[in-house]
């Protein structure tokens, strides 16, 4: 019988990774906006933070191992479009677990 499991340490790890890759962009750019660096200097760094992130968020999402059989499963579809609040979760088939990660799609 399939069953749901939670992997809230995992949906931790993801935020706490994502915040760590942001922080440099939004002080780059709060510092920009202020005006005590110059956008030459606080646009690249904010891309980059940017593309890291979203580097890290790949990588992580792809890096899932179920907790029963310790498979690498595969991201949920589309998890970076999800919305409405909708759960993320990995599916392993061989042991008919369904890993809720504590993750939400968001509201916007
Ligand atoms: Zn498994």
């Amino acid at each position: 019988m399939a069953q749901t499991r939670r992997a809230h340490a995992f949906g931790a790890k993801f935020i706490t990774v994502m915040a760590i890759c942001a922080s440099p962009g939004l002080m780059a750019l709060a510092a920009g906006g202020v005006g005590v660096v110059s956008w030459w200097v606080a646009g690249p760094i904010f891309g980059a933070a940017l593309i890291a992130a979203i580097l890290a968020s790949f990588k992580l999402m792809a890096s899932f191992r179920c907790g029963v059989c310790g498979s690498l499963l595969p991201p949920p579809k589309r998890w970076y479009a999800a919305h409405d609040n909708a759960p993320l979760v990995f599916k392993c088939k061989e042991c008919d677990v369904t890993w809720d990660v504590g993750l939400r799609g968001s509201n916007d």
